[in-house]
């Protein structure tokens, strides 16, 4: 919120407009009774938060995990809202949450949580209304079951109402890989910015799940130099640069980093102070903070993971001159890619992998050029002008609407 606030003020948002942007449209609670495999009935918190659907419909994940809390899905909920107009989708923000701890349960009775949350929240979703898509600790499987359980209801088929699908049921190919390809089209705008090749250019990649792994075996097959990665145990780097293939082969064999030859062993923090021109947080969040936001070499933060960056490191980063990616643009091909799986459900007409790719090309490309472009014209950081191109998107699209008249 200090950077939706900093990015308002920039704009000169009116009053009324901040307020109306600042709070989200509808909250939902929801109490699930759920029958767990001992017998017992067992009632479960979750939230449905709608931020706003100014410009389309709402979109944002659902997670299952213990410390969900109604502020944490509000904030999420608004973060998606910036997300989807800073690459233009024609989506508002939401976002979804179940208090439960997945790990601890049977695959049946994250069936039935799955189902009834849907179920109490029928009224709410729909492919014209909000979209749910996975988030912490849900899946394919998950969102499967949601279709199912919205389309029971519905009393028809609607692949719609929800993206992160399996592809044998309205999934969109290039969905996995979408967050990190993403991040390589803007990676590879930056380069083109700053004039850096790939052959010359050394990438430290922190996280090797989903968007880590993906986006340091794409940067690898464009040429790029990947020195590091890490995962939560920590990890290796070689200045010569890693083989990523053979890096992701021991990984899948080994479920660790630790142990590959001809690579020295590193921690996550000094991973993160490493001397390379361009740093990937993809892990987790409050990765670069004012303790260590000084000692980071990078020229260019492309951030793959939402928040790895606290607002005091902002500060710091802008002093020595690094050139931030934000999160709302850099990651946001994964959303690019729901809305094209929405948009193909529609149309029930799907598309090669080749075409999706190139059209995530052009949204991400385009987005960041406009950020760029914002951020010379009102001379502020990329940050900073990403949130106020978004905030001035659907900010326009209010006004149209006459919501705000
Ligand atoms: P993931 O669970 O597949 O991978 C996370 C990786 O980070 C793992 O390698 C894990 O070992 C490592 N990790 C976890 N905690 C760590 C820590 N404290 N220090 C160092 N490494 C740590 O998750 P993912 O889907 O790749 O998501 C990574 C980040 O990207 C998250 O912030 C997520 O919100 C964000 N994101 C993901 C997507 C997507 O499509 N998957 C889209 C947008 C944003």
């Amino acid at each position: 919120m200090s950077r939706f606030d900093v990015a308002a003020q920039k704009l000169n948002l009116d009053d009324g407009l901040y307020q109306f942007l600042r709070y989200p449209r509808r909250e939902v609670t929801v109490y699930i009774p759920v029958f767990m495999d001992t017998g017992r009935l067992q009632v479960f918190t979750g939230y449905r938060v709608q931020h706003n659907i100014s410009r389309g419909p709402s979109k944002g994940g659902i997670r299952f995990a213990p410390d969900v809390t109604l502020d944490e899905v509000k904030a999420l909920a608004a973060w998606m809202t910036w997300k989807c107009a800073v690459v233009n989708i024609p989506f508002g923000g939401a976002k979804g949450g179940v208090i439960c701890d997945p790990e601890h349960m049977s695959s049946g009775e994250l069936e039935r949580l799955t189902r009834r949350y849907t179920a109490e929240l029928y009224d709410f979703l729909g492919p014209e209304k909000d979209v749910p898509a996975p988030d912490i600790n849900t899946n394919e499987q998950i969102m499967a079951w949601v279709m199912d359980t919205y389309s029971m209801h519905a009393r028809q088929t609607v692949t719609g109402v929800i993206t992160g699908k399996p592809v044998e049921l309205g999934g969109s190919a290039g969905r996995r890989e979408a967050t990190g390809r993403g991040l390589v089209f803007v990676i590879c705008e930056a380069c083109g910015k700053f004039k850096l090749a790939p052959a010359d250019t050394q990438v430290v990649v922190q996280g090797f799940g989903n968007v880590g792994s993906t986006t340091a075996s794409l940067l690898h097959e464009e040429g790029f130099k990947v020195v590091a990665v890490s995962d939560v145990r920590g990890g290796i780097h070689n200045l010569e640069g890693l083989d990523i293939p053979r890096v992701s082969d021991y990984y899948r064999r080994n479920r660790t980093l630790d142990g590959f030859p001809g690579a020295d062993q590193v921690t996550n923090q000094e991973l993160l102070e490493l001397p390379c021109d361009i740093l990937v947080p993809a892990a987790t969040e409050n990765q670069i903070t004012s303790k260590n936001a000084n000692n980071l070499k990078a020229r260019i933060l492309a951030e793959g993971a939402n928040g790895p960056t606290t607002a005091k490191a902002d500060l710091i980063l802008e002093e020595k001159g690094i050139f931030v990616i934000p999160d709302i643009l850099a990651n946001a091909g994964g959303v690019t890619v729901s809305y094209f799986e929405w948009v193909q459900d529609r149309q029930g007409y799907f598309w090669k992998e080749s075409v999706v790719n190139e059209r995530l090309g052009d949204y991400m490309t385009s987005g960041f050029q406009e950020v760029v472009r914002y951020s010379e014209a009102h001379k502020v950081n990329m940050r900073t002008a990403a949130y106020m191109l978004a905030i001035d998107r659907v900010a326009r699209g209010t006004r149209l609407r006459g919501i705000y008249a």
